[in-house]
């Protein structure tokens, strides 16, 4: 064992303490509470899938308890001044910051995901925080749009109590990616964090009252989709549910907020396409195609899961991904040389591990991978797989598998890229890699992806949107599109005093 994980092991056992040998409450009205049932479900690592703690197992009576809090605290939060909702925003952000260690220790443990992207992941929370801190005090602002006898101005104002529900990938920074809007909007929130990875959300809830959040403006709610996510969709206070998660789930979700005619926001899955022409420069191709699919475990929605290449360099370009792929370091997530940890949950892994045997009964080569690594510990290992001879008709190519394995298609032209890309039911992102330019703009224009990357992996910059298309979600998030959602926009028009007006029934 390295010493570097050896005194990771040790500073993440000061921080698991406070989880250890008693139950996770839920947090409503700025406090740490028991569920209304005394219910509770045992959260594992996805280390060795050893047991970690219990966790309140919430339900109806939890989720309306914290829908009454996010009601209370709206009255106050959403008049709050714009300057001084940026000040406490920014405040949650330097807390974050000086506790991005904790954060990231624990997230690793808890998701199993490697700690060199975790720290990341948690000071990219801070940045969301810092990014709509900032952006708070103007969050009202509309359009003036005169005619020539009235002047109209529009205005926007919260549109109320929130729910946020997020899943297990990346829980921490994807949950301020939804929280933070939502509060420099003025709206309170009720969060229902992914019950396989629930440890840091309870983090974020105590960060955000020690930064001075007033009580019930942000509450966590813990629990199964099948429970608490069931009774926040359908409670009747909450306004709109920012959601991120599967398209199945979504799916689901529309139908439960139907009764109340919840607002909603997608981010859902993707099987996005990376295409390779033979132009491109194919050495910075390569890290970003390794990059794409291999980091975060494959657990990530933007993940470039498809490789389409050019014919022409196929065989060539697929053998030095496999080599790239055979040398990858997978292992303890908490060692900062590991560069795939294991898959969150057994149940995860038994679903990656059967697109293993799919690709093989499909007919698809496996080039490199396959199964567990053969030095495999305990745990949901997966070895970094990629799957070629690969057609797009097959499953292996049209599902979101999820973790770190690879379909790899040839194309012969332009027009057979575009096609293969765009035969997908998802629309999430899509990479191009070539040196033509005038393709590159092509290609924008023609992919069915909410986001594109030219030459590059994905690099996100916060006013930009983020979302995607077809069934990979429905409204954008970055920049001022978050508050289209968090937001009512509200028309007044004014007579000039110069205009007709229609009269009936005059002598
Ligand atoms: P999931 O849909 O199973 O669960 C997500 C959350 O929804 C969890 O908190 C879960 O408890 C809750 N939930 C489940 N059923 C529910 C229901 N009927 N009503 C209300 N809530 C319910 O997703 P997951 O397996 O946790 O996460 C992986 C998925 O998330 C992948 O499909 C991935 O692509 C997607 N994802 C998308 C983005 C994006 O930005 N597009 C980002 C990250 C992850």
């Amino acid at each position: 064992m390295s010493q570097m994980l050896q005194e990771n092991l040790t500073k993440l056992d000061g921080h698991l303490a406070r989880f250890r040998n008693r139950t996770l409450g839920h947090f409503i009205d700025g406090e740490e509470v028991e569920g209304v049932s005394r219910e509770t479900f045992t959260n594992i690592t996805p280390l060795d899938n050893s047991p970690v703690n219990e966790v309140a197992r919430g339900a109806a009576d939890d989720v309306n308890r914290a829908a009454d809090a996010a009601v209370r605290a709206f009255e106050e939060w959403r008049d709050m001044p714009g300057a001084l909702r940026r000040g406490l925003l920014h405040g949650i952000a330097d807390a974050i910051e000086a506790r991005a260690e904790e954060i990231a220790l624990v997230e690793s443990f808890d998701t199993g995901q490697p700690l060199r992207f975790m720290s990341n992941a948690a000071l990219r929370g801070a940045e969301n925080f810092r990014f709509y801190a900032d952006r708070a005090p103007e969050a009202r602002n509309g359009l003036s749009t005169p005619a020539d006898q009235h002047v109209n101005y529009s205005i926007r104002q919260p549109i109320g109590p929130v729910g946020v529900i997020t899943p297990w990938n990346t829980p921490f920074m994807l949950s301020t990616w939804k929280i933070a809007p939502a509060l420099a909007a003025g709206c309170t929130v009720v969060h229902k964090p992914a019950e396989w990875s629930p440890l840091t959300a309870s983090l974020l809830a105590e960060i955000c009252r020690d930064a001075g959040l007033p009580a019930g403006v942000l509450n966590t709610v813990n629990g199964t989709g099948e429970e608490a996510g069931v009774a926040l969709t359908e409670q009747p206070y909450i306004r709109a549910i920012a959601f991120v998660g599967e398209s199945q789930t979504g799916r689901s979700i529309m139908g439960q907020g139907a009764g109340t005619l919840k607002r909603v926001h997608f981010e859902l899955g993707g099987k996005n396409p990376v295409i390779v022409f033979d132009d491109a420069d194919l050495e910075r191709a390569l890290d970003a195609c390794t990059f794409m699919i291999y980091s975060l475990n494959g657990e990530r929605c933007t993940s470039s899961s498809r490789l389409l290449v050019q014919a022409t360099i196929y065989d060539e370009f697929c053998a030095r991904v496999a080599e790239r792929a055979g040398r990858i370091r997978v292992g303890h997530p908490l060692d900062p040389a590991t560069e795939v940890g294991p898959l969150i949950h057994p149940r995860h892994l038994e679903k990656v591990l059967g697109y293993c045997s799919l690709a093989r009964s499909e007919g698809a080569n496996v080039a490199v991978g396959g199964g567990p690594p053969v030095d495999a510990a305990t745990g949901n290992y997966v070895a970094p797989t990629l799957f070629t001879q690969a057609r797009n008709d097959m499953r292996i190519a049209q599902e979101e598998i999820f973790g770190p394995v690879l379909t790899a298609i040839p194309f012969d032209d332009e027009a057979q890229a575009v096609e293969l890309a765009n035969e997908v039911e998802f629309g999430l992102a899509g990479y191009v890699w070539t040196g033509d330019v005038g393709r590159s703009h092509r290609l924008a224009r023609d992919l069915d992806a909410g986001m594109i990357w030219v030459n590059s992996e994905n690099n996100r910059h916060l006013p930009t949107p983020f979302g995607g298309m077809k069934a990979s979600g429905i409204g954008r998030d970055g920049g001022d599109y978050s508050f289209d959602f968090y937001m009512e926009t509200k028309n007044v028009c004014i007579s000039l005093g110069t205009h007709r007006v229609p009269s009936l029934g005059k002598a």
